[in-house]
């Protein structure tokens, strides 16, 4: 038995082989804000301020801190100046930074203007729908008459309706088309957040806010604008 005996720094460093890390992806997962984790920062183009992203952007120019008439949301299309999160260098919208070489979102959308190294959310950019959706290519479709993109098992089971989800929520009346919550399609055709109509039953209300129909029986099949799909029965 070979007696136990402390290793020395310069043996510790030779047993562990230092893993290199190329330069581009140096601060991976350590930058960005509660909604995205990315590696610059974006200039507004409608007020010139810099935020971390879109929502940090829409959170702060609307809330009750700012005077109503100056409340406001970002254009995504519209940013053209970023801000590297490692070096600090202000620059056009572009992956890599011209000045560090770092990677400012291992996902990169150049018509979204949009950065995120979390690439689990399986990003890509739907020309139809002109914004970015997440759920993997593969495992979505773009419905032209709805004018938005469902999971693939939806292809069939959905009721088809021109511009169905160009339209907001009936119960917290954001736009459904762009959201990043949960939607829940009921079998009366009418779309709303999933956690919005959670919220509903909770005050036991079973019935669509549109038309009254019941759906306290009615399976209703539910999608994450930025997850995979799932089935529940509410
Ligand atoms: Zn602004
Ligand atoms: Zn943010
Ligand atoms: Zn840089
Ligand atoms: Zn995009
Ligand atoms: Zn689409
Ligand atoms: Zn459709
Ligand atoms: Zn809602
Ligand atoms: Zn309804």
């Amino acid at each position: 038995m070979e007696p136990h005996r402390h290793l020395s720094k310069n043996e510790l460093s030779n047993k562990k082989p230092r893993v290199e890390i190329p330069p581009s992806e140096i601060g991976c997962g350590h930058y960005g804000c509660s909604h995205y984790k990315r590696r610059c920062k974006i200039i507004a183009p409608c007020c010139n301020e810099i935020f971390d992203c879109r929502f940090c952007h829409n959170e702060s120019k609307n809330s009750i801190e700012v005077k109503l008439a100056d409340w406001h949301d970002i254009s995504r299309h519209d940013v053209k100046r970023v801000i590297c999160s490692l070096c600090g260098t202000e620059q056009d919208v572009q992956q890599m930074c011209i000045n560090c070489g770092v990677c400012m979102g291992r996902y990169f959308c150049s018509k979204c203007k949009f950065f995120d190294d979390d690439l689990s959310k399986k990003q890509f950019h739907c020309d139809e729908c002109g914004i970015c959706r997440n759920g993997g290519v593969e495992n979505m479709f773009h419905c032209n008459t709805c004018g938005f993109c469902y999971s693939s098992y939806l292809k069939d089971k959905h009721k088809c309706m021109e511009k169905a989800m160009h339209t907001n929520c009936p119960i917290c009346f954001e736009f459904l088309f762009d959201t990043t919550k949960a939607i829940a399609l009921l079998a009366c055709g009418h779309n709303m957040h999933l956690g919005c109509i959670r919220q509903l039953q909770q005050r036991l209300m079973y019935a669509c806010p549109v038309c009254s129909k019941s759906f306290c029986d009615m399976s209703v099949i539910w999608e994450k604008v930025d997850e995979i799909v799932s089935c529940v029965k509410i």
